[in-house]
């Protein structure tokens, strides 16, 4: 890599002593996170908390040289300063709360522990340490409605805040999760739009219209985002963990069923061709989680049969049902029943 050119990384890349804002890429592909108060080790410096874009390293670095800091995990470059948690032990904002809940949703259930980076990324953008971030994910898991449900064990003092987030959350699914994106969108220093990865040329240029479409894209990422980690990044039928090929298929379609539209146990995630199939009404789920698939996709020829074969293979298995959030049953059967009723 040349260091004598700045702008090789994207557009967002740090000119020389040019304007250094939280979502910055320097030259060596590190972001820029936050810019704490704590006083750093060069002289009449502060320390910038870094997030290398590879491999997703989080560490402290001067102001003074985060514009040319390589990760020092997998760029060989000078240990991190341990980054700022003061704000640890403060009492947790609303805010705090609702950033920390939409980490939740958007990754597996297994992965809530102090390895996992993005903990340490929000512990960063919190000024928090590491631990309470992932306490406090596991007390916003304790509450999770779906949870609570099958009667695990209610809301325990001090959980207010969690209960809060939840509540809101239940009242208006759909305002509350774009106003999670939204906050965590300004953290990074990206658009809302880059956070949900909704490409700007397929929106109206401005008004009503572009304002609907973007909350329309943003639930549907965040659903996406929830049911994939939900799965484990696995899609039920095949076992895939081939990310770009998972989608999350709505069982009761998106525009059908409002109220169910964020709903976890309204998807379920599937590779992009049985996906289709099932939202083609051409696969169904039978009680008992057993996949079937309609007569007509089992017709081939001689020349079609190994695909075919491929496709459904899988009839008569049972769907790899997720750790947490299973499909409910009663919106298989209402999809089963409209599928058998376009057969016979
Ligand atoms: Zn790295």
């Amino acid at each position: 890599m040349d260091e004598k050119t700045p702008f090789h990384f994207n557009m967002k890349t740090i000119r020389f002593g040019g304007v250094k804002k939280p979502g910055d890429i320097n030259r060596n592909g590190q972001q820029l996170l936050r810019l704490t108060n704590a006083q750093g080790t060069d002289k009449n410096c502060r320390i910038w908390i870094l997030k290398c874009s590879r491999c997703s390293h989080i560490y402290g670095a001067n102001s003074t040289d985060a514009f040319e800091r390589r990760c020092p995990s997998c760029q060989k470059g000078a240990d991190g300063i341990p980054f700022p948690v003061e704000r640890d032990g403060e009492k947790w904002t609303q805010e705090d709360h609702i950033l920390a809940f939409n980490l939740y949703n958007d990754i597996p259930f297994g992965t809530i522990h102090i390895r996992n980076p993005r903990l340490h990324e929000l512990a960063a953008l919190l000024g928090r340490s590491v631990n309470s971030v992932s306490l406090k994910l596991a007390n916003i898991a304790r509450l999770d409605p779906v949870h609570q449900a099958r009667g695990v064990k209610g809301m325990q003092h001090g959980a207010k805040g969690e209960a809060a987030v939840w509540n809101e959350f239940i009242r208006d699914p759909e305002g509350f999760a774009l106003e999670s994106e939204r906050l965590i969108a300004l953290r990074l220093g990206k658009s809302l739009e880059e956070i949900a990865e909704i490409n700007a040329d397929d929106l109206p240029k401005a008004g009503i219209e572009r304002d609907a479409m973007i909350k329309m894209r943003v639930n549907q990422s965040f659903f996406r985002r929830r049911i994939l980690s939900a799965y484990d990044f696995r899609c039920c039928v095949t076992g895939l963990t081939t990310k770009p090929l998972l989608t999350a298929s709505h069982i009761l379609p998106w525009a059908e069923d409002e109220e169910n539209r964020l709903n976890p146990k309204n998807g379920l995630c599937l590779n992009a061709v049985h996906d289709r199939a099932f939202d083609r009404h051409l696969m169904w789920i039978e009680e008992g989680f057993v996949i079937r698939f309609a007569p007509q996709l089992h017709e081939c020829t001689a020349e079609t049969a190994e695909s075919i074969e491929w496709l459904t293979r899988f009839e008569g298995r049972k769907l790899i049902l997720p750790p947490r959030f299973a499909p409910a049953p009663e919106f298989l059967s209402k999809h089963a029943t409209r599928c058998k009723a376009m057969i016979y």
